[in-house]
């Protein structure tokens, strides 16, 4: 079983469980990403929570555990992520939209709690 620490707790704690991360996005040539209204399979859309969250990075293998290093790096994240947002993190090419999944390369996810 894996420990926790507190920095461990309180780095999740900041989680909104909003869910934005959680849905597939697709980046065009000119290098911005849209957010495509695909959630990820394990993803409740009802609740925006994750349903194998406890084993999400055995299970899946494109979830990604967000840590503050990545947060900063990943241009993929919502500016809305309250880890963005806690980080002071920003972001403008982001664009919320519903694409189809035809152009573009696959970005992966994060299951948020
Ligand atoms: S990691 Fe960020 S985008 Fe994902 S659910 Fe948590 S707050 Fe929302």
């Amino acid at each position: 079983m894996k420990e926790t620490t507190d920095h461990d707790d309180a780095w999740e704690s900041l989680c909104e469980q909003c869910g934005l991360c959680c849905f597939e996005k697709i980046e065009d040539d000119s290098g911005t990403v849209f957010f495509t209204a695909t959630p990820c399979r394990y993803l409740d859309v009802a609740t925006r929570r994750c349903v194998i969250y406890d084993r999400r990075f055995d299970i899946n293998p494109e979830c990604i555990k967000l840590t503050e290093e990545l947060v900063r790096e990943l241009h993929w994240l919502h500016d809305d992520c309250a880890y963005r947002k806690a980080l002071g993190v920003k972001r403008s090419r982001i664009k919320m939209e519903t694409r189809p999944k035809r152009k573009g390369k696959k970005e992966s996810s994060h299951n948020g709690k």
